[in-house]
C-alpha cells in the first residue's frame, strides 16, 4: 500500500510537464575510448572535431550557440506539447529584462529596496518571493567547506584539468552548456564518469531575464535534454549564466524541477586579463583560501564561482587546489555538501552522503563505475597536467 502511494506521487510529480528526455547511454556504464582527442594534452589536438558517440541530428536540435528556440525549436510538435502542458496562468508577472548599449542589464527603474522580483542581479536575492518557486542554493551548509563548482563546460581542452582533478580525488558541480555538451560529448560524458555533478548552465548561454518565457524554457528544456542524450543523467540543478535570474526565470526552471545553484565567492577567472588582471584573480583566491582559516568559514561554507571556460582558468584552479586544501576541512561539488544524494531523476546513480567529516571528498560514487577508467593511460603525474595547461595558457580562448 505505501509503496502505491510513493509510486502515485512520484508520477504526480513527473508528469507535471511533458518531457521527451530519452538516452541509450547507461551513466553507469560510460566507457570512452581512448583516442587522441580524449587523451591528449595538446588543445589543437584535443579540440579537433570527432564523429559524436550518438548520433547527432541537428535538425532535432536548436542551432549550435544560439537562443533554444533556433532552428524551428519553437514550433516543433515536441516543444509545442512541452509548452501547453505548463499552466501559465501561474507564472510570475515580471517583464523580460532588457540590455543597455553595452551589452549589460539595465536596472533603472527597478526598486532594489523591496526587490519584488527577487532579481539576483540587482540585490543578490536567493530566497524567492513568488509562490512555487525552488528556493536557490547559494552556499555549502558545513562549516570550512570549499564548494567547488566550474561553468560553462565540457571543454574541449580538460584532459588534463579533468586528470588532475581524479588524481587530486576531488569532485565539482559542473555546470555544463548545451551547446558544448552537443560538440563535445566525450567531455561531457567525461564529466559523469568521473563522477562530477552535472547540472545545466544553458543552450546557449544568455542572459535569462531578458528573454521571452518560451525562450526561457527552450533554453532550459534543450540543455537538459542534450546532457540526458549524451551522458544518460537528467540534472534536477541549473546555474543562469552570470547570476541572471528573477523569478520568473525560476518559476519557469521549477517547472522542469531545476533548482537553482549560485554562489558566494566569485573568483572572477574568466575575466582574467580583460577587465580584471591576472593578479587579481589571483587575490581572489588567496583571499578566499585565507578565509578558510581565519574564522570567515568557522559556522558555514561556500560555494565558489569558477569557470572551465580556458586553460587559463583551469591553470588558476590546478595552482590554488593545493592551498585550498591545505585551508578547509572539505572541497565537495554541491549535491554532496548539500547531503542531496540524488541530483539527477535517475536513481541509478547515487551521491553518497555527506556526514560533515573532516576527511576531503572522496566518497562520491557514481553507481559503481569507479573501477578501470580509460582515462587512465592518459593520466600524468599532477605536475605534468599543471605544465600541460600552463603550456596552453595563451593558445586557446574560448567565448
Ligand atoms: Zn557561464
Amino acid at each position: 500500500m505505501y509503496r502505491l502511494f510513493a509510486s502515485a506521487a512520484l508520477v504526480a510529480t513527473a508528469s507535471a510537464v511533458t518531457t521527451n528526455f530519452t538516452s541509450t547511454v547507461d551513466p553507469t556504464k560510460i566507457n570512452i575510448p581512448n583516442t587522441p582527442q580524449t587523451t591528449s594534452y595538446d588543445v589543437s589536438t584535443e579540440c579537433t572535431y570527432y564523429a559524436p558517440p550518438v548520433p547527432i541530428v541537428p535538425t532535432d536540435w536548436p542551432s549550435n550557440w544560439q537562443v533554444a528556440t533556433s532552428n524551428g525549436m519553437n514550433t516543433s510538435a515536441e516543444y509545442t506539447a512541452l509548452y501547453n502542458s505548463i499552466n501559465w496562468g501561474s507564472v510570475p508577472n515580471i517583464q523580460p529584462r532588457t540590455l543597455g548599449p553595452d551589452g549589460s542589464l539595465v536596472r533603472t527603474g527597478y526598486d532594489t529596496v523591496n526587490d519584488p522580483d527577487c532579481w539576483w542581479t540587482a540585490t543578490q536575492c536567493v530566497t524567492p518571493k513568488a509562490a512555487g518557486v525552488l528556493k536557490d542554493i547559494s552556499a555549502c551548509p558545513e562549516p570550512e567547506t570549499w564548494g567547488l563548482t566550474y561553468d560553462d563546460g565540457p571543454n574541449c581542452s580538460h584532459n588534463a584539468f579533468y586528470d588532475f582533478l581524479q588524481q587530486q580525488n576531488l569532485k565539482a558541480s559542473m555546470f555544463y552548456i548545451g551547446s558544448n555538451v552537443m560538440n563535445w560529448p566525450y567531455g561531457a560524458q567525461r564529466g559523469v564518469k568521473d563522477g562530477h555533478h552535472i547540472a545545466v548552465h544553458t543552450w546557449s548561454h544568455p542572459m535569462m531575464t531578458t528573454l521571452s518565457n518560451q525562450a526561457v524554457l527552450a533554453e532550459l528544456y534543450y540543455a537538459t535534454k542534450m546532457i540526458k542524450y549524451v551522458t544518460g543523467v537528467t540534472p534536477l540543478y541549473w546555474r543562469p549564466p552570470l547570476g541572471d535570474v528573477d523569478d520568473r526565470v525560476r518559476w519557469i526552471a521549477s517547472q522542469l524541477n531545476l533548482t537553482a545553484i549560485i554562489w558566494n565567492l566569485d573568483t572572477d577567472d574568466w575575466a582574467a586579463g580583460t577587465t580584471v588582471t591576472v593578479q587579481q584573480v589571483q587575490q581572489n583566491y588567496q583571499n578566499f583560501i585565507q578565509a578558510g582559516t581565519n574564522g570567515t568559514f568557522a559556522s558555514k561554507g561556500n560555494i565558489v564561482l569558477s569557470h572551465e571556460i580556458n586553460n587559463m582558468t583551469m591553470d588558476f584552479a590546478v595552482q590554488n587546489i593545493p592551498n585550498i586544501k591545505k585551508a578547509y576541512k572539505n572541497i565537495l561539488d554541491v549535491a554532496t555538501c548539500m547531503n542531496i544524494t540524488h541530483p539527477y531523476v535517475e536513481t541509478s546513480i547515487s551521491f553518497a552522503a555527506f556526514s560533515g567529516g573532516s576527511s576531503s571528498n572522496g566518497s562520491v560514487s557514481p553507481g559503481g563505475n569507479g573501477s578501470s577508467s580509460p582515462n587512465s593511460a592518459a593520466s600524468g603525474t599532477q605536475a605534468n597536467a599543471a605544465l600541460a595547461i600552463a603550456a596552453a595558457f595563451a593558445v586557446v580562448a574560448f567565448l
